[in-house]
């Protein structure tokens, strides 16, 4: 019996262990769980119908989201090879990458890469238009395997120019600023909410 992801062999324990879809079992090995790729796996496999069971997909395949755990693994290993690191300062998203033109939020799904510029502008003025000028949002949806296979060179090449950008001075000294105001306000955003957490508990009962 394998890892319907990996393909390795399961040992006992992963063996007892599966996920029910439809009529078929799946099963994952430790590696591929600690690394939330069945979580990938099992967004592209299956879907909630009307009454909450869960079921396959329509037009899902077993080797259509393991393409999409591939296309996971292959992003991460390309934002690792940046520089960027999971569990950063950017909490809404899985990655933290720093950048000469301030902080990168990243998250990766089977369905895309989703990042976000901490300074809006820093995108707006890199990207040149590709990232959203309001939100700093700057997305690669993969909707299919050729978007998949298309995409990865392209994200490398963009976050290696990122990562190596030089910006001009003036517009550093503009970043920058940007950057120190955010930090003021998200210094005010963690009192508010430690203020919240120690008002709740001073109203707690006793136990
Ligand atoms: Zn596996």
């Amino acid at each position: 019996m394998r890892c319907d992801i990996c393909e390795s062999r399961l040992g006992r324990q992963e063996r007892e262990r599966h996920f029910q879809i439809g009529r078929s079992k799946l099963r994952f090995c430790d590696a591929c769980e600690r690394a939330k790729l069945h979580l990938t796996f099992l967004e592209s496999y299956s879907a909630r119908d009307h009454y909450g069971n869960t079921k396959k997909r329509r037009g899902a395949s077993k080797a259509s989201a393991r393409s999409e755990c591939q296309w996971v693994i292959e992003i991460r290993r390309i934002l690792a090879d940046v520089g960027a690191v999971p569990d950063g300062p950017d909490r809404f998203h899985e990655f933290t990458l720093e950048t000469p033109v301030g902080r990168l939020g990243a998250s990766v799904y089977g369905s895309g890469l989703f990042t976000r510029f901490r300074l809006p502008k820093a995108g707006q003025v890199f990207m040149a238009g590709q990232s959203n000028p309001y939100s700093g949002k700057w997305n690669w949806h993969a909707f299919n395997p050729t978007d998949r296979e298309y995409w990865p060179r392209l994200i490398r090449k963009a976050l290696v120019e990122l990562v190596e950008y030089q910006p001009a001075p003036a517009f550093k000294a503009e970043i920058d600023a940007e950057a120190a105001a955010e930090d003021i306000r998200d210094a005010k955003r963690r009192e508010f909410f430690a203020e919240c957490d120690r008002e709740r508990a001073a109203q707690a009962p006793a136990a």
